[in-house]
């Protein structure tokens, strides 16, 4: 069998693989047009950036390739890619600041829980000791009140 450019290949090879459905973009969506500059690691599934509006120091986004709104409808390999780049994410910017103690890790799904961008990202927030008065509850903040019990 011969192929006629090298982009035939790949795609027949895409397609093999299953990595075929991974190419969906929308040319609206900030996170499909995102820049080689801005993107600090990438892997066939998910991309690594730091959050332009971060909630703290090295706040990190790790995003699929595809463009998909909702954690619910990631594969199973996306979402085995995300945490277990989270990991390595993780012990990377510990290494970097030593003053990083503690992450607050997830995903927004949805408007009504905050979501702005309808292309899935998982938020790796960096904590450090004493950078909030009482940070007891974590996540569970985002209901305001609801977090201390
Ligand atoms: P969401 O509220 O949808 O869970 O989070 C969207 C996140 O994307 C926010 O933390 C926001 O600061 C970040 N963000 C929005 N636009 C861009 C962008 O163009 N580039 C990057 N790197 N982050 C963005
Ligand atoms: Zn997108």
């Amino acid at each position: 069998m011969t192929f006629k450019s090298l982009k035939q290949f790949l795609n027949i090879k895409m397609r093999m693989t299953g990595l075929y459905q991974y190419g969906s973009r929308d040319h609206d969506c900030p996170f499909c047009k995102l820049t080689k500059k801005r993107i600090l690691w990438k892997s066939p599934l998910l991309m690594e950036v730091k959050d332009i509006y971060p909630v703290s120091k090295n706040h990190t986004l790790l995003i699929t390739k595809r463009h998909v709104a909702s954690a619910e409808d990631c594969t199973a390999a996306e979402l085995r890619a995300i945490i277990l780049r989270s990991k390595i994410t993780m012990k990377s910017l510990r290494k970097l600041d030593k003053k990083i103690t503690g992450f607050n890790l997830g995903f927004n799904v949805g408007e009504s829980a905050g979501q702005t961008v309808p292309h899935v990202h998982f938020h790796i927030i960096p904590r450090r000791a004493g950078d909030h008065s009482n940070p007891r509850g974590g996540i569970r903040a985002v209901i305001p009140g609801k977090a201390v019990y």
